[in-house]
């Protein structure tokens, strides 16, 4: 199978941030595995745009260089490589100050998509926003890409949304959630709408309970005074979490439309109940192996800030009522898994003798390490015996299924950045979608900290606290393994 790459029309895309970190690892490479693939058109640049003082060519020796690291030794070709740097250029530019704006008023051209990347800090997404319009670069049909994270709760991201809109119409606003842009994600999608098979079944009648996992095994080393004002409620739950509840949870959509999924989405959000404290557990790593515990990572000795969440969550309506959803995430965990595992209920009364009490279909969605599916099944054991049962996946991994057109696949980011210049939006966070979302963490987060709440230690290399098991066992339920 040979996939098809459709060629976008001409653009030009400024990557503000362009000599960051997330432009090096992911935005500028992504840019040159798409040009690889010929969905470049010919008069399509890139721009990037920071305060360092860096010539055109200057700039290109920096991506050269992220290509050499990021990019798969068997994905660079050197004449592709020399033909995507031609594409780029550089402006000097302060967020906060006029130098530069001049120079990429020329540059911009007016009769092509035009896009502009906000890889920068959030707090200078305002300024940018102000600046474009300020000088009149940004013209009616332009749109901006905005980074995570949106606010850190529901008064900050009112107000980003609020200053955003003094310059753009939400039709020009992408809020990136780079969770969205995975192949398997949206491949949930397909599964449920594109099949019959499934869903008739999606509904608390049939399903008993669902659960969705984003393991890391990485520490927050490095990073931790960034982190330690975050915590994995906002860095995960809230957001990329949210996401994959609602692709799960939401009813179908009229159409595949970005409001129209956006819309049902919505919904979802609006009918979690709040959570109870006795639904959530917050875990803390210790110290293990050759690295500290988070304390000594996010240098503050009294840090209160979780590196690991359990919660229950119950949504209200009618398809999903006594269906709970339980999601973990965690960091210095057993091994680098994200899943979604929907557990179906067992069938009303079993016909055979033995019963080994193993009669649930599960449907587990796997997002990394491999991305596929799997359905685990029941059929007779084989040879004699009499009827005995056992436990079988009907296992699908892209890779195999789809042979090389599974290895084209792009990186979240790439196809995200395509469907910028596309302009289309489903895949992007609607405002009042992450402000909803917020409303529901705010209530969340404020307990702990009224109340002081201190997360449990964990030791690095496990599934996380005890008291998350205890939040299934206590149901009758039980995680599935994080396997190393
Ligand atoms: P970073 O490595 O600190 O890079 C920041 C970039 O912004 C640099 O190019 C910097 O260059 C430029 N910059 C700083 N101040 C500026 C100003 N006043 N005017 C113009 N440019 C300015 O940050 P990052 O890790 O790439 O993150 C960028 C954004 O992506 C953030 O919102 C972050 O939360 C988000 N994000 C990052 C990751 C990741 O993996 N890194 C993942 C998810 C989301 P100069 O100093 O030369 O100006």
């Amino acid at each position: 199978m040979v996939s098809r790459v459709i060629p976008v029309e001409p653009f030009d895309l400024v990557v503000f941030g362009g000599t960051g970190d997330l432009a090096r690892r992911k935005i500028l490479p992504g840019l040159y595995l798409r040009y690889l693939a010929g969905q470049m058109p010919p008069d399509a640049r890139v721009i990037g745009a920071a305060r360092g003082d860096l010539t055109d060519d200057e700039f290109r020796k920096t991506v050269a260089e992220a290509i050499e690291e990021f990019v798969p030794a068997a994905r660079r070709d050197a004449a592709a490589i020399a033909g995507f740097l031609g594409r780029l250029a550089y402006v000097a530019i302060d967020a906060k100050g006029e130098t530069g704006w001049a120079r990429l008023k020329e540059l911009i051209r007016d009769d092509v998509v035009q896009a502009f990347y906000f890889s920068v800090a959030p707090a200078l997404f305002g300024d940018l926003a102000e600046r474009l319009r300020l000088h009149g670069i940004a013209g009616p049909q332009a749109r901006i890409v905005v980074e995570k994270p949106f606010g850190r709760d529901l008064a900050s991201a009112r107000a980003l949304n609020a200053t955003l809109a003094q310059h753009f119409t939400e039709s020009q606003i992408y809020r990136i959630d780079h969770y969205l842009g995975k192949e398997t994600v949206q491949n949930l999608m397909a599964v449920r709408f594109a099949n019959i098979l499934f869903e008739p079944l999606w509904k608390s009648e049939y399903i008993d309970h669902v659960q969705i996992t984003v393991a890391e095994t990485v520490s927050v080393n490095g990073r931790g005074a960034y982190y330690d004002k975050s915590g994995a409620m906002r860095d995960m739950v809230q957001n990329h979490m949210m996401q994959l509840l609602c692709l799960i949870a939401m009813e179908p959509p009229y159409h595949f439309d970005p409001d129209a999924v956006r819309d049902e989405k919505l919904k979802v959000i609006r009918a979690l109940d709040p959570v109870r404290p006795e639904d959530i557990v917050r875990g803390q790593y210790r110290a293990g192996g050759d690295e500290g515990s988070y304390v000594e990572h996010s240098e503050n000795p009294d840090s209160r800030t979780e590196s690991y969440i359990a919660l229950k969550l119950n949504i209200s309506n009618w398809r999903w009522k006594g269906t709970p959803f339980y999601l973990r995430t965690g960091k210095r965990l057993r091994a680098r898994e994200s899943e979604i595992a929907i557990t179906f209920k067992e069938p009303p009364h079993s016909i055979f003798d033995d019963d080994r009490g193993w009669r649930e279909n599960v449907l587990v969605i796997r997002l990394q390490p491999d991305e596929g599916m799997n359905l685990k099944v029941m059929i007779k054991e084989p040879g004699p015996g009499g009827m005995r049962l056992v436990q079988v996946p009907l296992d699908m991994s892209f890779a195999d299924a789809l042979g090389d057109a599974a290895q084209d696949v792009p990186d979240a980011y790439e196809r995200l950045i395509m469907d910028v210049i596309r302009g289309n939006q489903t895949l992007f966070m609607r405002g009042d979608e992450v402000e909803a979302a917020w409303a529901w963490t705010d209530p969340i987060i404020e307990g702990w900290e009224a109340r002081g709440h201190r997360p449990q230690g964990y030791d690095p290399g496990t599934s996380g606290p005890e008291d998350a098991l205890m939040l299934m066992h206590r149901d009758g339920r039980r995680w599935r393994e994080i396997k190393a």
